[in-house]
């Protein structure tokens, strides 16, 4: 599927007329060439365009284009000369039309009430369906844009804008020649938008640019821009490549964010912020993210990968950079144990039997795009931190300044990467990491204390996890080099970090004098990409000293013995013992890393249990949690930390989500109505928990404020905010409005897969919400982008019942999507795990509970 060699584009003159109000654009282009001599026809990328006249010229002049082929499946067009051309370079003149998409890639339609804006987003393979063009990562060529579109609206595209000339009632933008970029990394967004005044970081200028109106809302982002544009270019060792830095809200976005060199596009919620009602884990984000696209400036745009099977390098590094970088700049705010519950998915989706490798070769565009997924990011991301954990820091950032260095304004492989590292750390990189990126899964490491002639050891034994209890031996049977941190607690002073390559599938640690051994973490700091369950001893005396762990070690023991649980290899009552340990943890992180778990129990086991033993669960983790809720009331006290603030929201959710706890439940009816009226009387943490159980429990008339309010918010938070808190209402008349709205323009494209899993999340909208998916298929598949297909798939198994298992399979089958094909396995594994978790589950949990 690949294109050949030559010709290659050196660069693309792009001159396009595009007028948002109109439904199509047109565009012409001048592309120079490299050329094999002779060369008879002339292969590229458009789909969806309509190409007008084409000629190419070579040194003796003018070639006629005889005629186009198109090869569909291809996703080109074949322009056959009249004549062969000479010598090796040559210029081809395209004129084109094409629409305004209304699906979110190309150059498509963005709304903002009644404003339209064009777009792009271009990543994976959508340059094609805005101009015809040598749509690989490895093609890369300079871009000289210029733009035509009626005055009133801005232009900006990745190059500085370094003229304008205007006529009657249109004006053209011309823009500064790029460096040599990536189709995939070209941008235009054209528009009525205003633009923060520019900060500077150095000597980059740095600008917000946003519908009008929501200047104010840009102060933080370009507080973070400013900063972590120069950490990033102190790790790097080299100044920020594109000149200026434009950043761009789109008011409908497919992705979080796209990192255009030098305009790079946002999801309003990721850049326009109110300091002033922006909850800490929001403003966290939107750091995150922010730096994960600058950090992508070097590696992605000025490195590019070669093709989209290393794909995963460019988004690995770039999310591990992120939570390095902000970690940073902001310590206070533990970056990590973000990073800790953003990789649970990865676990999760990383144990099931149709998972994928991080390293996936990858024939088409499609299959680049199923790749946007957890096991690319976080599973991704966590093996670059391993590795930089196991090199050491400033080895590892050599390195990468040595590739970064070698490859720029060129492309690289990951094994680019690798020979740097070695180079760097003087030692073999290549022998630990590959089977980490061609292996799928991950290691379970089974950790268990031997002290033998007055000293200790970890013996621990590694296989393949697998979430599902019936895989065979043979599939387990699988080992990989695992670096590895302990943590060993001594009977006095500090704790040792002791490190160790595990290879082998049986393997002893020396710990030291078992009689300074009070016991053993195996997954320090969590740094390895493995579960580990330790034996019962050991587990029993973590379990007493359990704020001895780091916090992260504590969200990683919650998640490790639930996935036990989960596999069944661990009991059910050892990992509900380590909850009821939870009631004075400080850490929200920590909590919440147990209420995923907790709303699993609550959403598949309860309801099956006879309403004693539901009411007991309640009251089981009412008691934990209520005592800590009691103490730290609805208010904040003057000056209080962000963990307490957060941690408060995430017992409010525990308590009145998961235990129905009345109190809380109440408190939150009785604060919606001033809420509603003033945004300053709630402390901005909670405002996520108590919109969300206030319309739990909410009446027609909050439905309507919470819809008025969407349409008026303050801020792109709030506007989310309300708008998926109305797929939690649980009236029937409620949720068809809902669903209705999910087809109207009230509702961005962009949302309508989130509020459609929101709604399949909601146990008294689910199998409404899957009856209204099958029966208006035809009117909401146009909505659901390509990008956004996995989302709304991974969310069905939240159906539970077998009925709906067979539904989903038939109905995907005759209406499949194939960004999602992947994800539908996934789905259809899940629902059968979920499945035989619950049988088993329940009686446990009855045992427990009586007990
Ligand atoms: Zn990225």
């Amino acid at each position: 599927m690949r294109l050949q060699e030559l010709p290659r584009p050196e660069c693309y003159d792009l001159a396009l007329w595009v007028d948002p109000a109109k439904d199509r654009f047109r565009g012409e282009a001048s592309l120079e060439l490299e050329i094999a001599p002779g060369t008879r026809s002339i292969e590229l990328h458009a789909v969806d365009l309509e190409l007008g006249t084409c000629t190419a010229r070579d040194s003796s002049g003018e070639v006629r284009v005889a005629r186009i082929r198109p090869n569909p499946e291809r996703e080109t067009l074949t322009l056959v000369l009249d004549r062969p051309l000479s010598g090796s370079s040559a210029s081809l003149d395209l004129a084109w039309e094409g629409p305004l998409r209304t699906d979110l890639r190309g150059l498509y339609l963005a709304r903002s009430g009644k404003r339209r804006y064009a777009a792009t987003q271009l990543e994976a393979a959508d340059a094609r369906r805005f101009f015809p063009c040598f749509d690989e990562p490895d093609k890369k060529a300079r871009f000289r844009v210029r733009v035509t579109t009626p005055v009133k609206n801005q232009v900006v595209s990745n190059g500085a804008a370094v003229r304008t000339e205007k006529r009657a009632r249109l004006k053209t933008v011309y823009f500064a020649e790029t460096p040599k970029l990536s189709t995939y990394l070209v941008a235009l967004v054209v528009g009525e938008l205003e633009a923060s005044r520019p900060v500077h970081a150095g000597s980059t200028p740095i600008r917000v640019w946003c519908v009008p109106g929501k200047k104010k809302l840009a102060g933080f982002a370009l507080e973070v821009a400013a900063e972590v544009l120069g950490r990033l270019e102190e790790y790097f060792g080299l100044p920020y490549p594109y000149g200026k830095l434009d950043l761009l809200a789109v008011p409908d976005f497919e992705f979080g964010a796209m990192e255009n060199a030098g305009a790079v596009t946002f999801r309003e919620t990721l850049l326009l912020v109110d300091p002033k009602t922006i909850t800490l884990g929001e403003k966290k984000r939107v750091a995150e993210v922010i730096t994960h696209e600058l950090a992508h400036m070097w590696y992605g745009d000025l490195v590019t990968m070669a093709w989209w099977d290393d794909l995963w390098l460019n988004e690995a590094f770039a999310t591990w950079m992120a939570f390095e970088i902000v970690d940073g700049w902001k310590p206070e705010w533990k970056m990590w144990l973000d990073f800790e519950s953003h990789r649970a998915p990865a676990f999760a989706l990383d144990a099931l039997e149709n998972t994928h490798p991080i390293y996936v070769p990858v024939a088409n565009a499609s299959e680049a795009t199923e790749n946007f997924d957890v096991i690319t990011y976080e599973k991704g991301a966590s093996v670059v931190r391993m590795l930089e954990s196991w090199l050491g820091p400033a080895v590892f950032r050599r390195g990468v300044r040595q590739y970064i260095r070698r490859h720029r304004e060129r492309n690289a492989r990951a094994a680019d990467l690798w020979r740097a590292l070695e180079q760097a750390a003087k030692k073999a990189v290549i022998p630990i990491v590959t089977p980490w990126l061609t292996q799928p899964g991950f290691p379970l490491v089974a950790a268990q204390r031997v002290d033998r002639a007055g000293q200790s050891h970890l013996l621990v034994e590694q296989e393949r996890f697998f979430a599902n209890p019936k895989v065979g031996p043979d599939a387990r049977a699988e080992t990989r080099p695992i670096p590895l941190v302990l943590r060993v607690r001594p009977e006095k002073g500090r704790d040792r970090i002791v490190r160790a390559l595990v290879e082998k599938k049986r393997e002893e640690v020396p710990l030291g004098p078992a009689s300074d051994v009070r016991w053993v973490y195996a997954n320090a700091d969590e740094s390895s990409f493995v579960r580990a369950l330790h034996d019962g001893a050991i587990l029993r005396a973590l379990g007493q000293e359990l704020r001895r762990l780091a916090p992260a070690e504590r969200m990683g023991l919650l998640g490790h013995q639930w996935a036990g649980v989960r596999a069944d290899r661990a009991p059910l009552a050892d990992w509900l013992d380590l909850v009821t340990r939870l009631g004075d943890e400080p850490e929200p992180d920590v909590l919440g890393a147990a209420h995923g778990p907790l709303t699993w129990l609550t959403d598949h086991a309860v309801p099956a249990l006879a309403n004693e033993h539901a009411g007991r669960f309640r009251a089981w983790l009412a008691g934990i949690f209520s005592p800590a809720f009691a103490k730290a009331g609805w208010s904040p006290e003057k000056g209080e930390t962000d963990e307490r603030r957060q941690r408060r929201a995430v017992l409010i959710s525990m308590l009145g989500n998961l235990a129905e706890d009345a109190a809380v439940v109440e408190g939150a009816r009785q604060r919606i109505g001033p809420y509603l009226k003033n945004r300053a009387s709630l402390e901005p943490n909670l405002a996520g928990p108590v919109v969300d159980l206030a319309a739990q429990h909410g009446e027609p008339a909050l439905y309507d404020a919470y819809l008025r309010t969407m349409k008026s918010a303050r801020t792109p938070q709030e506007r989310t905010r309300f708008e998926m808190a109305l797929g939690a209402f649980r009236d029937p008349a409620l949720i068809d409005r809902t669903l209705a709205l999910s087809l109207s323009a009230d509702v961005p494209t962009q949302d309508v897969v989130p509020l459609l899993a929101r709604m399949l999340g909601n146990p008294s909208a689910r199998e409404r919400t899957w009856e209204f998916i099958r029966e208006r298929w035809a009117d909401l598949s146009p909505r659901v982008s390509p990008g956004l297909a996995s989302r709304l798939v991974s969310a069905l198994p939240a159906l539970q019942k077998p009925l709906y298992r067979r539904q989903v399979a038939s109905f995907f089958a005759t209406h499949p999507l194939p960004t999602a094909a992947r994800a539908l396995k996934q789905a259809l594994e899940r629902f059968e795990l979920d499945a035989d978790l619950r049988a088993r589950v329940v009686l446990d949990l009855r045992a427990y509970l009586r007990g």
